[in-house]
């Protein structure tokens, strides 16, 4: 037999006893001098952070992005130079359950990459879908508070759901993708992954693009129909997190072929739909998908707590040879990514194993709970010590013109700007006839639930008919709403 190590405290020392406290004889009271059970329960009573106030419940596996593709044009991006090899980690979600829902439910799917690369860390942080369904930060807590449960009940509420939906218009598209059998993916696998906003690319010269990600899936698209992925609720409410799981150690590696849609950055104030709104595509007729690389999941993590429920991904980790856009959305998430880091996990997040970058770090940013490492003296700039410099050069080409009255407001629309047109050629002319089918099936079955009011089912048919009067028509008729 293996010698087994001693149980020690978390200091090291050798531990009194894996069984007893220390007590005033052996029907005694316990002693509080008995260090060793008091650790053991303060330590216990510690065990969680804070849960993600969204993408709570996910798994994740560690992995490479190789580019096969000269896209040196559009970006000067080492992770994206042909040939470049990055290792990475993605973390998949759901998005509106707590850390032990079910994996099936009926959600968007989150698709977060943290890329290591030689210039610090790249995190694309998106979801299954290429768009989402409010094009504002404003109203991104009103939402998500209208998805999760109530203030009296503690009740998730449908009624609530459609509430929000119904007056918000923009929030179409996506409730037609979530509606749709992509709403319950079959697998981790066999989904795709979006960027889903529009990023700037600038290359060498300063010349600049915009660009979108789209991760196809290599093993084929598969979703589960309303019923199969109710049923697996209860059958296995950990199926993506088991599945991802088993494929991997089997060897079975789980690959993305990654595209690319670029636009010139002048098209952008023309084009016909705003490029920068979160609630729509680039049809790929005027933009084609570019395949540039793969993407890989290779090795599972050891420690789920240490590897994915302390992995902090931030949109804000922007490389040299890419930027933000104005797309508000993103403006929003680059702010509150890295504040919800700081407040779930600690200021020194990325100092974690996870989150540390592959890429040397020469930060003058010191201290704070948990630190393990700071970059030394000096401890201010400008000195005169030998300290690290900024190199403004390698951030040229980031910048662009921008001008305007300050004030709040929506978008301005371009040409073809409403918030129905693309949901309803998603309807018209992408989905088949069964997916046509399972999308009515399902939005039925959602607005059925008992707490959706008569008044409620009339706004939903009235929401579906603002995409497409048959499908609104077919709501209609699955939840009797007069005159249908
Ligand atoms: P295309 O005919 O060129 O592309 C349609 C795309 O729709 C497909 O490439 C596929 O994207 C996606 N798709 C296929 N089946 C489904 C489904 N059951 N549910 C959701 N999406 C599906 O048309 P356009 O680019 O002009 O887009 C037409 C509509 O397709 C858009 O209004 C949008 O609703 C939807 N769509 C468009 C995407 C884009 O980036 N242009 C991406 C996804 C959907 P994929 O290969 O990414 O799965």
């Amino acid at each position: 037999m293996t010698e087994r190590p001693t149980t020690t405290t978390n200091a090291g020392i050798p531990a009194p006893s894996d069984e007893f406290s220390q007590s005033v004889g052996p029907n005694g009271p316990l002693l509080l001098q008995d260090h060793y059970l008091i650790q053991k329960m303060a330590q216990f009573n510690r065990e969680r952070v804070p849960e993600r106030v969204v993408h709570a419940k996910g798994g994740g596996a560690y992995g490479v992005l190789q580019i096969t593709e000269d896209v040196s044009q559009f970006t000067k991006a080492g992770l994206f130079q042909k040939g470049a090899e990055t290792d990475l980690l993605l973390r998949f979600s759901t998005v509106a359950g707590e850390l032990g829902s079910a994996d099936s439910a009926r959600d968007p799917r989150g698709f977060a990459i943290k890329l290591y690369t030689g210039q610090g860390n790249y995190d694309l942080v998106g979801n299954n879908t290429p768009i989402f369904f409010i094009r504002d930060p404003q109203k991104f807590s009103d939402f998500i508070h209208s998805q999760k449960r109530r203030a009296d009940t503690h009740l998730r509420d449908n009624n609530m759901q459609w509430d929000f939906w119904t007056l918000s218009p923009e929030s179409a598209h996506q409730v037609t993708f979530l509606m749709s059998d992509r709403g319950t993916p079959a697998s981790w696998r066999h989904m795709n992954g979006y960027g889903s906003h529009t990023f700037l690319w600038y290359n060498a010269d300063g010349a600049k693009f915009w660009v979108k990600y789209h991760f196809k899936t290599d093993q084929g698209i598969k979703n589960f129909t309303g019923a199969e992925a109710d049923a697996m609720k209860s059958v296995d409410p950990d199926h993506h997190l088991r599945d991802l799981r088993t494929a991997i150690a089997s060897g079975d590696h789980p690959a993305w072929t990654l595209q690319i849609q670029i636009m010139p950055f002048e098209d952008a104030a023309e084009y016909r739909f705003n490029p920068f709104d979160l609630t729509k595509v680039w049809p790929h007729g005027d933009y084609p998908p570019i395949d540039i690389g793969k993407l890989t999941l290779n090795r599972n993590p050891e420690n789920y707590f240490a590897e994915i429920e302390q992995a902090a991904f931030d949109p804000a980790n922007l490389v040299p040879g890419i930027g933000a856009s104005p797309d508000k959305m993103l403006q929003g998430r680059l702010f509150s990514y890295p504040d919800t880091h700081r407040y779930r996990i600690g200021p020194n997040y990325l100092q974690l194993p996870v989150n540390r970058p592959k890429a040397p770090v020469h930060s003058y940013n010191k201290d704070g709970p948990m630190t393990y490492v700071n970059s030394g003296d000096p401890v201010y700039a400008p000195n005169s010590m030998g300290g690290p410099v900024a190199d403004p050069e390698l951030w040229k080409g980031e910048s662009y013109a921008v001008a305007g009255e300050i004030i709040r407001s929506a978008y301005v629309l371009h040409p073809e700007d409403d918030d129905y047109g693309q949901p309803r050629t998603l309807w018209e002319k992408v989905l088949s006839d069964t997916d046509r089918a399972h999308l009515v099936a399902n939005i039925v079955g959602h607005a059925s639930a008992p707490e959706v009011t008569a008044d409620m089912k009339v706004r939903v048919v009235e929401y579906w008919r603002n995409i497409a009067k048959d499908l609104g028509d077919h709501v209609a008729k699955g939840l009797a709403v007069n005159g249908s």
